[in-house]
């Protein structure tokens, strides 16, 4: 990452390092490349991420000749903030606007004492589930850490609550906003390495929650080097139907993606944990009764909660959200059956910020949109 190399590129005019997104350990190389003292990485670190300062100047405890260095070679640029809105149930949104100029959201949630930040880790996502509208996006590219970790930054900035005294205005994230986290493995990793270092943001490892819909090799990999929580995304208890539902499952399988899970809360320090099921409810599709029923057998001995979320509709889908009965009908069977169930309540429906129709009127130039177009829907899409 940072080199002596790119640090002399800078100094030289070239484009500067954007400190937003170096982890502690990245930092410090940082600084020993300039040839500084290596707890500086600390001091700045504590500048950018509790302080909310963005500007060199400010960074009082640096001598005069450090922070002139810095402003050459570096700089802590956040994501650009498009608009923001807010719901009449307290979730707000953000439309961000990355470099290239791809927009992506931020959603967060407060629920009583906790405030749950939904993070985005790529522009759109190449794996197109059939009902997720980030999906019909196509892919078009990864976010670096700093636009990955902007997202909290720019959230605490827009309450003004980087100062302490404020109370905590995110408690928990959850990669779950537009794209797959494990294809955009190093970048989520140093993000996350971030929410949860005290010098930065400080989130307990369990409030910090990867989702995946099963990139099974990345999520082996992720073991090794993340205390993170786990969710994946199953969405039909047999293959043959997510084969249909979450293309990425002809690849790797349930029971590859079951054991790959397993083996990463096997390999937690910290043994009371489980893994979130997460389970998108769509009406005559995956939300019979017997569709239950086989995901109580599936999930038996597997360590887990499950979270039903029903489906949220989106103009280029033919998908319908399941009825109240149908959801509950749903829930009794895995109820009965012994596992902790929750079902997803739909927030900020006034601002279209619920899971998988975040934000309307993004206008998508990738391919796959196109072909979208091409087969009736409009150039509007809802993203997720
Ligand atoms: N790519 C990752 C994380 C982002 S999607 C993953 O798939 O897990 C986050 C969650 O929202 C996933 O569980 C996904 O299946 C769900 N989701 C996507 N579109 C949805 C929709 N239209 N309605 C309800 N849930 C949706
Ligand atoms: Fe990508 Fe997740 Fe949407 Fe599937 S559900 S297309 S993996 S963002």
């Amino acid at each position: 990452m940072t080199s002596n190399a790119d640090n002399l590129n800078s100094a030289a005019g070239g484009p500067r390092i954007n400190l937003l997104g170096l982890t502690l350990r990245q930092m410090e190389q940082f600084f020993l490349d300039l040839g500084e003292k290596k707890f500086r990485a600390q001091q700045v670190l504590k500048w950018i991420h509790h302080q909310g300062v963005t500007d060199f100047d400010e960074m009082t405890n640096l001598g005069r000749g450090l922070r002139e260095t810095l402003s050459a070679v570096a700089e802590v640029r956040p994501p650009e903030i498009v608009s923001q809105h807010d719901s009449s149930d307290g979730t707000r949104k953000w439309l961000i606007r990355v470099e290239g100029g791809g927009l992506v959201e931020t959603v967060l949630i407060p629920d009583g004492g906790r405030a749950t930040l939904c993070v985005s880790s790529q522009v759109g996502c190449s794996l197109d589930c059939s009902f997720c509208s980030t999906g019909k996006q196509g892919f078009q590219r990864d976010l670096t850490a700093a636009e990955i970790i902007g997202q909290v930054w720019l959230a605490i900035k827009s309450y003004d609550a980087f100062q302490a005294g404020k109370g905590r205005v995110v408690t928990n994230v959850v990669m779950m906003g537009m794209g797959e986290p494990l294809l955009n493995f190093d970048n989520v990793v140093a993000a996350m390495d971030l929410m949860m270092e005290d010098l930065a943001y400080g989130i307990s490892k369990r409030r910090v929650t990867l989702s995946t819909s099963g990139v099974v090799p990345a999520l082996d990999r992720l073991a090794r080097v993340s205390e993170a929580s786990l969710a994946i995304s199953l969405h039909a208890p047999n293959d043959a139907l997510r084969n249909e539902l979450v293309p990425i499952n002809r690849k790797y399988p349930i029971a590859m993606l079951l054991e790959s899970a397993r083996n990463y809360i096997a390999a937690q320090s910290d043994t009371k944990r489980v893994v979130t099921v997460e389970y998108t409810l769509i009406a005559g599709v995956n939300d019979q009764p017997e569709h239950a029923r086989e995901l109580a057998v599936l999930l038996r001995d597997f360590p887990c909660k499950i979270n039903l979320i029903p489906f949220n509709t989106f103009a280029q889908s033919d998908y319908r959200r399941p009825s109240g009965n149908a959801v509950s009908r749903f829930w009794q069977v895995l109820v009965d059956a012994g596992y902790i169930v929750t079902v997803r309540t739909t927030r900020g429906d006034d601002i279209s910020a619920a899971c998988g129709q975040l934000v309307g009127q993004v206008v998508d130039r990738t391919r796959r949109s196109e072909r979208y177009r091409a087969a009736g829907a409009d150039n509007i899409i809802q993203v997720g």
